[in-house]
């Protein structure tokens, strides 16, 4: 078992044991180790066969033993009892945000709440805003929150779903007899969400192939298996579906399973055109279409891979990110594809936490990290005084965490360069949460909106607006305040803050966290052809989520730009020029 899966299974307990309202310390031992255990930058296995569990912080001697059980036999008899403890029904209301163990423990003992149709059934009749401690507000929130699961459906964030893609395709690709294995859909495409991972393999032996794929480890369910497709469920809920193709048709069923309906659609048409149709089969010509001339050049080759049939159609190769139907196509015939941003045109970082505000991590450890990363320079941002609730810094702090700051950069202790920054708050009325004189000491300021989210568009808007005419903003963090999956964006008119920050030279960030992704990449492509800069920026409150990084530049592509459109692709003395100018 591979950490993930763990980590998961920690933090699965830890919720068993809420619904059986067990005591919280307890509780909370199993939720740390799972971040703990997630967090882990070495091989999991090498430090259970080191016996060195216990020196991780957050790890005690009780649950080393289940790590220990978990990763050298994937099972554990403790959970498994646990599991079956507890009415199914009540694991399943767990997916409702804003439901914890607690809750459901309370609706369970005192309404017999046992199902989520139970629960649906009570909100309606008024019991739950009846109940103690939880009130018509509460009540409320259940029924809009199931509608919420319902509409989003079982869908799981690209970052999530990476973790386990990678490893599976890899050990797939390994089987001797599968010649080809790529994953296609939504993951492909580098969409925010995925609902599962479809996997293509080629291969002459079909059967073969799947009778060895559904008794992996790591499948918990086999949902269907035929002979040439079959999906299981993963341990971590994740479906798999696995197509074996004929290895001619490898291609053209790549296309076909990775592109949206609509950028299919366009290309099949463009097909037709030429006198032949484009299946999950393959070229092949129109019946009565036969002399035309596109369908004599139908040959094996053209049918070899995605480029060659794109050629074949008369267009350039178009990235999988993106085949979404929104002018990649009009691109490709004019040969006018753009050349994406990679991770490897990446310098360095802004937007940062540490302990100063609600970062698990010290100043010291998030450069050290950089360092190691072998970025060129890092921003520290945490959060100002009025997000209280996330340990927000008052003036005092500020300048201390600036002076430290100052001082590192003087020792020369890391090769990365640390910019000294702010999350600062935008107020309800759209001023900044410290006024000019403190923000002029600062080399760079995100501006965020982290409450009152209930406004009108208008409101919003106009509030956005007016932090970002701050001279002293540098950039606007997370700009819809969108959780992807749990919580929508707040009404802001996105075009005319995309005008304003142009007007007012502002960066927008793109918050690589992959719960929000935000700006959406359906905005960046022509926002960039404006003139917008973006900022690939982690909002990292750890060592660990530095990494986030990735995740930005994935959907960065999806949204067309390029390295020039990216602010921290830009070396140390371009971005210190730069900042020097504002
Ligand atoms: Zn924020
Ligand atoms: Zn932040």
């Amino acid at each position: 078992m591979n950490k993930h899966e763990v980590a998961h299974i920690l933090d699965e307990i830890g919720t068993l044991l809420s619904l059986k309202g067990e005591n919280p310390f307890k509780i909370r031992a199993y939720q740390n180790a799972a971040r703990a255990v997630e967090n882990l930058s070495e091989d999991l296995q090498v430090v259970v066969d080191e016996e060195r569990l216990e020196e991780i912080p957050g790890i005690g001697k009780k649950i080393a033993l289940k790590i220990t059980a978990l990763v050298n036999t994937g099972k554990l008899p403790y959970f498994e009892k646990l599991k079956k403890s507890i009415p199914p029904g009540l694991l399943d209301l767990l997916n409702v945000p804003g439901l914890g163990g607690k809750k459901i423990k309370a609706l369970y003992q005192k309404l017999r709440i046992k199902t989520k149709k139970d629960l649906i059934e009570a909100c309606k009749k008024g019991r739950i805003a009846r109940l103690k401690g939880f009130g018509q507000k509460t009540q409320d929130n259940i029924l809009s929150n199931i509608a919420k699961i319902e509409t989003y459906g079982k869908r799981v964030y690209w970052w999530d779903a990476e973790k386990n893609a990678q490893s599976i395709l890899e050990e797939i690709a390994s089987h001797k007899d599968v010649s080809e294995a790529e994953i296609a859909g939504s993951f492909r495409r580098n969409l925010e969400t995925v609902g599962d991972l479809d996997i293509l393999v080629s291969s002459s032996h079909p059967e073969k192939v799947m009778e060895w794929f559904v008794k992996r480890p790591w499948v918990e369910k086999v949902l269907a298996k035929g002979p040439t497709k079959s999906s299981v469920l993963l341990k971590t809920g994740l479906q798999v579906d696995l197509r074996v193709i004929p290895k001619k048709q490898f291609a053209a069923a790549l296309i076909y399973f990775t592109g949206s309906k609509e950028h299919n659609i366009r290309i099949r048409t463009k097909a037709n055109i030429l006198g032949v149709t484009l299946s999950e089969y393959g070229l092949e010509p129109l019946t009565g279409a036969r002399l035309k001339k596109a369908a004599q050049r139908l040959t094996p080759k053209v049918l070899s891979t995605e480029e060659a049939i794109y050629k074949f159609l008369g267009m350039k190769f178009i990235p999988p990110e993106l085949r979404e139907d929104m002018g990649e196509v009009e691109a490709a015939l004019k040969k006018k594809i753009p050349e994406l941003v990679e991770y490897k045109d990446i310098k360095g970082a802004f937007h940062c936490h540490t302990t100063d505000s609600d970062g698990h991590n010290t100043l010291q450890e998030m450069v050290e990290a950089a360092q190691k990363l072998k970025w060129q320079y890092i921003g520290i941002s945490d959060h100002s005084k009025s997000s209280f609730q996330a340990n927000g810094m008052d003036e005092k702090r500020l300048f201390d965490q600036t002076k430290r700051i100052k001082k590192l950069n003087g020792s020369k202790k890391f090769s990365t360069y640390v910019f000294a920054g702010l999350e600062c708050d935008i107020l309800l009325n759209g001023k900044l949460d410290f006024p000019d004189r403190v923000l002029k000491e600062l080399d760079f300021v995100i501006v965020s909106v982290h409450r009152s989210f209930n406004l009108d568009e208008k409101t919003m808007t106009a509030r956005i607006i007016k932090a970002i005419e701050n001279p002293y903003t540098t950039m606007l963090g997370h700009l819809t305040g969108r959780l992807l999956l749990k919580r929508d964006a707040y009404a802001v008119n996105i075009p005319k803050v995309i005008d304003a920050c142009i007007a007012n030279k502002v960066i927008i960030e793109l918050n690589a966290s992959p719960m929000r992704l935000d700006m959406d990449w359906r905005f960046w492509h022509k926002a960039s052809d404006k003139g917008l800069k973006c900022s690939i920026n982690p909002d990292a409150h750890s060592v660990a989520e530095l990494e986030y990084v990735r995740a930005g530049v994935n959907v960065a592509r999806k949204g067309w730009l390029e390295k020039k459109d990216i602010f921290n692709t830009l070396t140390l003395a371009k971005v210190l020029a730069y900042l020097k100018k504002r």
